[in-house]
C-alpha cells in the first residue's frame, strides 16, 4: 500500500516548502523505503518552460526533457534520483487532459465539472506516478499558499484522497511561517493559526505542522501552535534558519520527525544512516579556502534563476574544500558601461558565464569573456554562456567583427551560433526546444575528458541555438577546439588550448549535480580554479 504525504503551505510562499518536502523525502528514503516526490503547480501554464525565470526562478530540466519547477531540482538533489517530467503537475496539464477527454466524448454526455472531473484527473495523475515509480511513500507538495483560488481543486483532491486511501496511508504536513517581531524578539503564531483554520475550512486537518522561523521555535510558540492547530506538541517542528539548506533534514530528524511519520503512517521505523550526509554538511560548513567566483548573467537580482548552478558549485566546493564567494555581475551593467570589467573581474579566481535568452546584456557578457580569456582566468560557459564565448572568439580572435548568434542578430553575415535545423518553422513555443539528456561523445586528451574520464556522458539540454559547424575548422585552427559532440551533430563542449580553463558547454551539467556526487565538470572547474587561486599571489 502506497503512503501519501501531502505538503501544503501557509502564510507566505517562498518559505522553503520545497526544501522541507525534499528533506522529509530524503529522510524517509534513508530508512530504506522507495520514495518519490511530486510538485503541483496550480498555475495554468502547461509547464514552467514558457515562464520568465526572473519571476519564477530557474526552469529545472529533467532527464526526460521536462521543463519543470525548480523544486524538482531540490527533490533530485536530496533524493539523489532522476525524476520524470510527470513529477510536476500543473493546472494547465490537468485541464488539457480533461478538455481532450471531453472532446473525445469520454464523459458520455456528462456536464464536466471541477468536482468530480477535474479532481478525479488530479487524483489519477498522482496515483499513476506512485504506481509507475513503485513508491512506498509519495510526497505531494502543493505549490502556493492555502487560500489561493488556483489551489482549491488540488486541496479538494487531496482531501478526497484521505477518505479513499485511508487515515493510516495519508499524512498532511503544513509548512507555515512564524514571523518574529524585531522589537520584542517574540515569535508570533497567529498567521499559522489562521492558515490552519483556512485548511480546516476546506476539510483538511493537518497532522504535522512545520514552523518556518528565524530562530528555533520557542516552547511557548510550539504549545500555542499545537493547541490552535489541534495537533500534539510533538507534531510541531521547528524549521529555523540554518547555514545551508542541506542541514534541514538533520534539523527535522533530530526533533523526531521520522518517529511521528512512521507512527502515523504505520511504517516500520528503521534507524537511518545519515553519516555521509552529515559529512557533506560538515565539509560544506568547514571549508575555509575562499574562492571568488564571478557569476555573470542578467537575472542576477533573483538568485533562484540560477539555483542549480549555485548548488552545483556548492557540491563541488565542499568536495574541494573551498568556500565559494559568489560575486554577482549584472551583464547589462557591463554592457551599459556603468561598471568596468577590470574593476569587477580584476580580483576574481574564476568565472561562470550564465545561461540565458535574448539580446539584453549580451554585449556585456562578450566584454567580460574577452577579459577572462585574455587574462587566463578559469572560465566556464553554460549554454548561452558558451554561445557568447563562441561569439567573442569569432570577433576578437578570428577577426569576424560582425559575428553573432542568430538569436541576437538574425541578419548577421557570420552566424557562428545558429538556429538548429530541428528548430525551424515551429508552431508552438512550449516544450519544443532541444530538451533533456543526450549522449555526448568526449574527445580524449581534452580538459573535458579529464574532468569526466569517460568516453560517453549524458547531460541535459534546453536550447534552440548551437555552434554553427561551418566554422569548426577556423575555430580549431586558432586553438578553440571541440572536446565533445552529440550524435545528432551538436557541438557540446569546446575549450581553448592555451588557457588554464576556458571551457564552454551547450549542456547543463548542473542539473545532474548532487551533494554526494558532484558534477564532474563543475568539480574539475572548481579544482582548477582552486589551484590557480593558490598559485596566484593573493
Ligand atoms: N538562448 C539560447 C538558445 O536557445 C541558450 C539557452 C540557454 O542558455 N538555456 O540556444
Amino acid at each position: 500500500m502506497t503512503k501519501y504525504i501531502f505538503v501544503t503551505g501557509g502564510v507566505l510562499s517562498s518559505v522553503g516548502k520545497g526544501v522541507t518536502t525534499a528533506s522529509i523525502a530524503m529522510l524517509i528514503k534513508s530508512m530504506g523505503y522507495s520514495v518519490t516526490a511530486i510538485k503541483i503547480d496550480p498555475y495554468i501554464n502547461v509547464d514552467a518552460g514558457t515562464m520568465n525565470p526572473y519571476a519564477h526562478g530557474e526552469v529545472f530540466v529533467t532527464e526526460d526533457g521536462g521543463e519543470t519547477d525548480l523544486d524538482l531540482g531540490h527533490y533530485e538533489r536530496f533524493l539523489n534520483v532522476n525524476l520524470s517530467k510527470r513529477n510536476n503537475i500543473t493546472t494547465g496539464q490537468i485541464y488539457y487532459s480533461v478538455i481532450m477527454k471531453e472532446r473525445r466524448g469520454e464523459y458520455l454526455g456528462a456536464t464536466v465539472q471541477i468536482i468530480p472531473h477535474v479532481t478525479d484527473e488530479i487524483k489519477s495523475s498522482i496515483r499513476s506516478i506512485a504506481k509507475e515509480m513503485n513508491a512506498d511513500v509519495v510526497l505531494v507538495e502543493i505549490g502556493g499558499t492555502v487560500g489561493d483560488i488556483e489551489g482549491l481543486p488540488f486541496l479538494e483532491a487531496i482531501r478526497q484522497m484521505r477518505l479513499e486511501e485511508g487515515f493510516y496511508n495519508t499524512l498532511f504536513v503544513h509548512v507555515a511561517l512564524v514571523p518574529m517581531l524585531k522589537a520584542t524578539g517574540e515569535q508570533k503564531t497567529k498567521p499559522v493559526q489562521h492558515s490552519v483554520q483556512e485548511l480546516r475550512r476546506i476539510g483538511i486537518q493537518p497532522d504535522v505542522i512545520i514552523a518556518r522561523c528565524e530562530k528555533p521555535l520557542e516552547p511557548e510558540a510550539r504549545k500555542k501552535i499545537a493547541l490552535y492547530s489541534n495537533v500534539p506538541p510533538e507534531a510541531v517542528f521547528s524549521n529555523h534558519d540554518v547555514e545551508t539548506i542541506y542541514e534541514v533534514p538533520l534539523v527535522l530528524y533530530e526533533q523526531g520527525l521520522l518517529r511521528i511519520v512512521c507512527e502515523r503512517l504505520r511504517l516500520e521505523y528503521r534507524e537511518p544512516d545519515l553519516s555521509k550526509w552529515v559529512d557533506f554538511v560538515a565539509k560544506l560548513k568547514s571549508a575555509s579556502f575562499k574562492l571568488r567566483i564571478a557569476m555573470i548573467g542578467k537575472y542576477t537580482k533573483l538568485r533562484d534563476s540560477y539555483i542549480s548552478i549555485v548548488e552545483a558549485i556548492k557540491h563541488a566546493s565542499a568536495h574541494q574544500g573551498v568556500k565559494p564567494e559568489f560575486i554577482w555581475i549584472e551583464s547589462t551593467d557591463v554592457e551599459q558601461g556603468s561598471v568596468r570589467v577590470e574593476d569587477v573581474l580584476g580580483n576574481v579566481d574564476c568565472a561562470l558565464i550564465l545561461p540565458g535568452f535574448g539580446k539584453r546584456g549580451t554585449e556585456g557578457k562578450v566584454k567580460a569573456i574577452r577579459y577572462l580569456r585574455e587574462n587566463n582566468i578559469p572560465t566556464l560557459g553554460i549554454c548561452f554562456g558558451f554561445q557568447m564565448m563562441i561569439v567573442e572568439f569569432a570577433r576578437n580572435v578570428l577577426g569576424l567583427k560582425d559575428a553573432n548568434s542568430r538569436e541576437l542578430d538574425p541578419n548577421t553575415a557570420n552566424p557562428v551560433v545558429d538556429l538548429l535545423p530541428s528548430q525551424q518553422n515551429l508552431q508552438f513555443m512550449g516544450g519544443t526546444m532541444r530538451l533533456g539528456a543526450k549522449p555526448i561523445k568526449l574527445i580524449r586528451g581534452t580538459l573535458v575528458y579529464e574532468a569526466y574520464k569517460k568516453d560517453v556522458v549524458f547531460e541535459r539540454h534546453r536550447h534552440r541555438y548551437a555552434f554553427n559547424t561551418k566554422y569548426v575548422d577556423v575555430f580549431e585552427s586558432s586553438g578553440f577546439v571541440i572536446s565533445g559532440f552529440s550524435y545528432d551533430g551538436v557541438i557540446e563542449f569546446m575549450e581553448l588550448k592555451d588557457h588554464r580553463f576556458f571551457v564552454g558547454t551547450q549542456s547543463h551539467p548542473e542539473f545532474k549535480s548532487r551533494p554526494l556526487n558532484p558534477s564532474p565538470l563543475y568539480n574539475f572547474f572548481i579544482y582548477v580554479s582552486k589551484e590557480y587561486a593558490r598559485s596566484s599571489a593573493r
